[in-house]
This record gives C-alpha cells, structure tokens and sequence, in this order.
C-alpha cells in the first residue's frame, strides 16, 4: 500500500492523553490538529437540544437532528454548528455520558466520516487527527499511525485535569473512573468503527510519561518513518 506521509493517526481511549498529544504534535510540526472527538460531541450536542429522547435513544430523531445540525468543520479544523458556538460544551459531564450511544449510530458515523476524510486529505502541510477509528477506518493509508493507552486511574485523572482547567464542574475521582470505564466499553464493542488497535500502530503506554516525553518519541517515530 502507498502511504501517506502527511497524516498522523492517534486513536486510544478516553482520557489516554490523544488530544493533548495531538494538538502539541500539530503544533510543533506547524501541521493542522483535528479532534474528531469534538465533532462526535458536537453532534451530541445538536441530539441533546433538539430534546431528542436520550434513554434509551431515540435513534430516529437523533439522526435527524444531526442532519439538520448544519455541522462543519473550518479550515482550521474546528466543529461548527448552525445554532452556534459549541465550544464551551463540548467537554461538559452531559455530553460525555450521551456521546457513545450517539457515535455508534451508522448513519451518524456515514456523516463524519468523509467529513474526516476530506478535510485530512486537503489538509497542508499535514494533519494529526485523533480519535477512535483514525487508522482503522479513516485514514487506514496514513503512513504514521498511533495508539495511545493508560490506565483506567490515571485516565480518569487527566480527564478532571482537563474539566477543571476549563472551569467546568469535574465529578468525583470515583465517578470519573466509573464514567470513562462505561464510556470505553460502549466505545470498543459497537458494532460500527469500534476502538481498537489498527495492525502495525505503533503504540504507546503513557500511564508515566510526561506529555513532553509523549509528544518526542511521536516525533522521533515520525521522522524515522519518513526516512527509513
Ligand atoms: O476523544 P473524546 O473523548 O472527546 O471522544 C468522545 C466520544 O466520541 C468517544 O467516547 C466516542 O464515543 C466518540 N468518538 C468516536 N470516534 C472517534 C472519536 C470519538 O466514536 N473517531
């Protein structure tokens, strides 16, 4: 297979490090960042006020309502939605619970996936794109592919980490571990796209690794690959 040396693949679980890696990975290549996470919340957010029934799902009127979302990516890789900023949301305790049950639905995946693919595909000088299904089903022709995991504890960590950093109200440690536990479950046995390690990944335990030390070995793996 001819693989492309402009996209880089992270895929991992929740609270894996993915995004903060991918951004400072993006940033010091000066490549563009893209967080399909964000989009998958972004979509949830549409679902949710759209007062779709969440439990259980009413998966026809979620479809809906994401198709008529207007989601978007912009050039810089950032989600939009019709009804507005979503930024602020994106990370909140409700979107998260809701996310999984929303991103397994096909025909919502069928709407974010060429999104992904297109804008990876234009994208100059490159791409970092993060997520779950990023080597397995988006771009599986990207030359540098990676998979990054942590455990459960330490995971759940970074996530308040990163809640409280942004203001937001963080859960207990306890639910935390809980809610990403159940989130990781759903995310790796649906049935479409599930979280799992693409063949020849290369794949990283980050449970002690500074995200400095994180973000330099992907480098050095990347320029190793580009030169072999
Ligand atoms: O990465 P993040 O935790 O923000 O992703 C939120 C959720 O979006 C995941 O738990 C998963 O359900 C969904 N997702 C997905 N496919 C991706 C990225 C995220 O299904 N490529």
């Amino acid at each position: 297979m001819n693989r492309i040396a402009t996209i880089i693949t992270i895929d991992g679980p929740a609270g894996s490090g993915k995004t903060s890696v991918a951004e400072a990975v993006a940033h010091e290549l000066r490549w563009v960042f893209l967080n399909t996470g964000a989009m998958y919340r972004a979509a949830t957010i549409a679902v949710l006020d759209a007062g779709v029934r969440m439990e259980p799902l009413d998966v026809p009127a979620a479809i809906a309502a994401v198709r008529a979302s207007g989601l978007r990516l912009d050039d810089r890789g950032v989600v939009h939605l019709r009804a507005g900023d979503v930024a602020a949301r994106l990370m909140s305790d409700d979107v998260s619970r809701h996310v999984s049950p929303v991103s397994q639905i096909p025909e919502v995946r069928a709407m974010l996936t060429p999104m992904q693919r297109e804008f990876g595909v234009r994208a100059r000088p490159g791409v970092v794109a993060e997520g779950r299904d990023m080597a397995t089903v988006v771009f599986p022709d990207a030359l540098h592919r990676f998979y990054l995991d942590a455990k459960l504890e330490e995971r759940a960590r970074r996530h308040l980490h990163r809640m409280t950093k942004k203001g937001m109200a963080a859960p207990t440690l306890d639910d935390a571990i809980r809610d990403i536990a159940l989130r990781d479950h759903k995310d790796s046995t649906r049935a479409v796209a599930p979280l799992k390690r693409a063949e020849g990944v290369c794949e990283l335990d980050t449970t002690v690794w500074t995200l400095d030390a994180t973000v330099a070995h992907i480098l050095e793996h990347v320029r190793a690959e580009d030169s072999p």
